[in-house]
């Protein structure tokens, strides 16, 4: 088996990795990178997947981030993609409200509505391939890293992912009785350069919001819309608190997509609404929030936890709530309002304004944790992909690992030894 890093060997987001084996051709994401990525002029030429024959291609998608899945849209309509279910659904949800707004999302929704769905622990094959999709921890729902065989070799690729999520604690098991030793790791590393990356666990930040809640009565908190744990996480820390918590409508479909669902999901008490107290809807009216006098009669008294997203909508409709000893948190990655990063954001900047407490913790592990899940693996040698220096990664590692760094394009030749 070849293993081939065509991007992201030495970037964060955009990354795209082929396995091939016998002239099939299996590949994982193809997203979009992010800003300020060094090689952002170069497009992709890539044979069996953007050109050339593609009828022994497939590609697998880990989760639905843009960097893993924004620029599917580009490739044959011809060649499958395979991702799981309601991540399907959430990132079609996501593309179709933007669809009226944007040729971009629009083609989104149309390519999404043509992928193949795969089943969180059910193998599937694509040519010479045998694929176990694994449910991994992540700041996206449905997130999954992939047990790649053919030929007898096993690679494990991680995909995004963190082990101090609510999901994470499963993972040794599932790696103990599902996947047990491979060949080799193909492994996320986006938290070499960032020590300082919040790494608190989520159960423990939902602590922190539940007090913060009780002790502020009006609370508006910046996240992604997509990123379904914290949302939930935020809804019961509202619950607990006594305050009635609102989203819009989009924020309320995306939690419906995940609430009560039979599946691996529906067990867990995260993913379910309170019958009496479901997350309140914001009412909205020409494309602006209706903030009339019951409502603000109802939020004087009973406080509110308000999920917003950046932008004039939610900037109007705060001006009209009650603001005395407000607090705002932010929780997502506070690089978004760093003027001196790529990713800045103005737009964000300017709605979650200068007083904010920060509130957030990686959707990325650390690297006492991934050293812990290649030490359950035990694989002749480590890839690292999605990081900015892999010459960190190879230096903290390469005492315990064989670490094979690719340059972009390079590929590996993966060999079964027969002893
Ligand atoms: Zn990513
Ligand atoms: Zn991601």
């Amino acid at each position: 088996m070849k293993i081939i890093v065509h991007r992201g060997s030495n970037q964060i987001g955009g990354c795209v990795t082929e396995y091939e084996n016998n002239g099939w051709k299996l590949f994982v994401d193809y997203g979009e990178q992010l800003p300020g990525a060094p090689t952002s002029d170069k497009k992709l030429e890539i044979d069996g997947l953007t050109c050339g024959d593609t009828r022994k291609s497939a590609l697998l998608i880990t989760h639905y981030h843009g960097d893993h899945i924004g620029k599917i849209t580009e490739l044959p309509i011809e060649l499958p993609i395979y991702m799981g279910k309601i991540a399907q659904e959430i990132a079609l949800h996501h593309a179709c409200r933007l669809s009226g707004i944007s040729e971009k999302h629009l083609k989104m929704s149309e390519r999404l509505k043509n992928v193949s769905t795969f089943i969180a622990g059910e193998r599937f094959t694509f040519g010479e391939f045998s694929i176990l999709p694994i449910v991994i921890d992540h700041s996206a729902f449905d997130a999954y890293a992939f047990c790649i065989e053919a030929k007898g070799l096993k690679v494990f690729h991680t995909g995004d992912f963190r082990t101090h999520g609510f999901r994470s604690g499963k993972l040794q098991t599932v790696i103990e009785k599902y996947i047990n030793r491979v060949d080799h790791v193909v492994c996320e590393a986006t938290n070499i350069n960032r020590p300082d990356a919040t790494l608190m666990p989520e159960h423990e930040l939902q602590r922190e919001f539940e007090k913060a809640f009780r002790e502020n009565i009006y609370n508006v908190v910046y996240v992604s819309s997509t990123n379904i744990d914290r949302l939930f996480s935020l809804y019961h820390a509202a619950l607990r608190a006594h305050r009635p918590f609102f989203v819009d409508s989009y924020q309320k479909q995306i939690m419906d997509i995940v609430a009560g669902r039979d599946t691996i999901w529906g067990k867990s008490s995260l993913y379910k609404y309170n019958v009496n107290q479901k997350p309140r809807e914001l009412i909205e009216q020409h494309y602006e929030f209706v903030a009339n006098d019951k409502f603000i009669d109802f939020v004087t008294e009973h406080g509110y936890v308000l999920v917003a997203r950046q932008g004039d909508r939610f900037d109007n409709l705060l001006s009209k709530l009650p603001d005395n000893d407000r607090v705002k948190y932010l929780s997502m990655w506070n690089g978004y309002l760093n003027k001196r990063l790529a990713a800045y954001n103005p737009i964000l900047a300017k709605s979650v304004g200068s007083e904010y407490k920060y509130m957030h913790t990686s959707g990325h592990c650390d690297m006492t944790s991934l050293d812990k899940l290649i030490s359950m693996l035990r694989p002749k040698a480590v890839i690292p992909i999605h990081t900015d220096n892999p010459r960190a990664f190879a230096d903290l590692f390469c005492d315990k690992w064989p670490v094979i760094l690719l340059n972009d394009g390079e590929s590996f030749s993966a060999i079964k030894e027969t002893n």
